[in-house]
């Protein structure tokens, strides 16, 4: 798998752009560390040797946030390189322990937590399981299936007010695999796309709606590389929510509170699905309420420092990405942090009580049901 980066390690000038831009390079301040220790643990590789120590480290310190690679003049794909890096080193059992049990849990249990199947059930109100022939099926994602309850709930009363009509999956829902995706484990994540893609085609879903930008990005980019484009339509959960507001579905108060909140762009939905204006557009609607930018905005969004294994591999350096990114909220003068992605909130509400810096972080459609009339 690797061999086929040869030529495009050729090509990187060593110009460093992309460490300068690299929201994790910002906090560790290593070179050794940045894009460039990824390149160097692929040339070592690819002529038989083995990896320092730095460049180990190097090949798990990234998100895979995809940044890098737009801001280099050349576009290399550092993410992709990473991704081949660590399928060639689970091939031979060396990824952390930590990746290898997690990837364990979403094989073995279908989420990442290593929680029992039939708990998603408890969000599905009565007589809204899936069954043959529905067409529209919701998915809660693993985030805010087991561990944000509070986020599915929102967005099933959002959706059952203004009328939506939807589905749930409960215990045959499954995690996307991003995170197999993420650390190389590309047999796996092939077997859960034709899984969860199946699934879906034989209820006859034509269109499927996610809360998890992760799931956007995998369903939508992955999964037709890992195994075929579903015959279904997936639509990210802001998507839904512009046009709900567009069509007068979901109205807001009249609110006369000044508050001020930024919105970060997860990078699942923003460098890789394109999805910057939805949910700005959603926020803009709500009266009162002023909608600042964050310096690192859409393209050159900030990552949270946490997806691709980075939180369980170095949570000191995780934590402080997304503190970084908490304080940039803060330096334009928000309130709130608005985030539409629960695996982002999950990890920057963590940071926040493990930091107490004082700033709200909300998640998108739990602040447009706060804002409903
Ligand atoms: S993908 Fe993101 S975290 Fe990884 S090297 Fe590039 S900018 Fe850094
Ligand atoms: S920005 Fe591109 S060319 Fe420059 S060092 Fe990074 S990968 Fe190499």
């Amino acid at each position: 798998m690797l061999e086929k980066f040869r030529d495009i390690l050729e090509e990187c000038t060593e110009c460093n752009l992309c460490f300068e831009e690299c929201p994790i390079s910002a906090v560790i301040k290593d070179e050794t560390l940045g894009p460039l220790g990824k390149i160097s643990a692929a040339r070592t590789l690819l002529r038989g040797g083995e990896l320092s120590d730095d460049e180990y480290k190097s090949v798990y310190l990234c998100t895979r946030c995809r940044k890098c690679e737009v801001v280099c003049p050349l576009n290399l794909p550092v993410p992709d390189l990473v991704q081949a890096i660590r399928y060639e080193l689970a091939k031979v059992n060396r990824e952390p322990e930590k990746h290898r049990a997690i990837a364990k849990r979403i094989v073995e249990y279908g989420n990442p937590m290593g929680q029992p199947a039939e708990a998603r059930d408890r969000l599905v109100p009565e007589g809204m399981h899936a069954t043959k022939g529905i067409d529209t099926v919701y998915l809660t994602g693993c985030w805010s299936g087991y561990e944000l309850l509070d986020v599915a709930e929102a967005t099933i009363e959002v959706m059952t007010r203004s009328g939506f009509e939807f589905s749930m999956l409960g215990s045959k829902e499954k995690c996307c695999g991003l995170f197999l995706i993420d650390n190389g484990y590309l047999d796996a994540a092939s077997k859960r796309a034709e899984e969860n893609v199946k699934l879906l085609e034989e209820l006859g879903a034509s269109t499927v709606v996610v809360s998890c930008a992760a799931c956007y990005d995998v369903y939508n980019e992955m999964y037709p590389k890992l195994y075929r484009e579903p015959k279904f339509k997936v639509k990210h959960m802001v998507q839904i929510l512009k046009e709900l507001v567009d069509s007068g579905k979901i109205k807001f108060r009249n609110e006369n509170s000044e508050s001020v909140v930024a919105y970060m762009d997860p990078c699942h939905l923003g460098r890789c699905g394109g999805i910057y204006g939805a949910p700005r557009t959603i926020l803009k609607s709500i009266q009162g309420l002023e909608l600042r930018e964050l310096y690192n905005n859409r393209e050159l969004a900030s990552c949270c420092g946490s997806p691709a294994g980075v939180k369980p591999f170095a949570p000191e350096i995780s934590n402080n990405v997304g503190l970084n990114l908490l304080k940039s909220a803060q330096d334009v003068g928000a309130d709130a942090l608005v985030v539409s992605c629960p695996f982002c909130l999950y990890h920057l509400q963590d940071v926040k009580n493990k930091s107490g810096v004082k700033i709200e972080i909300k998640e998108i459609t739990q602040f447009v049901l706060e804002h409903m009339r």
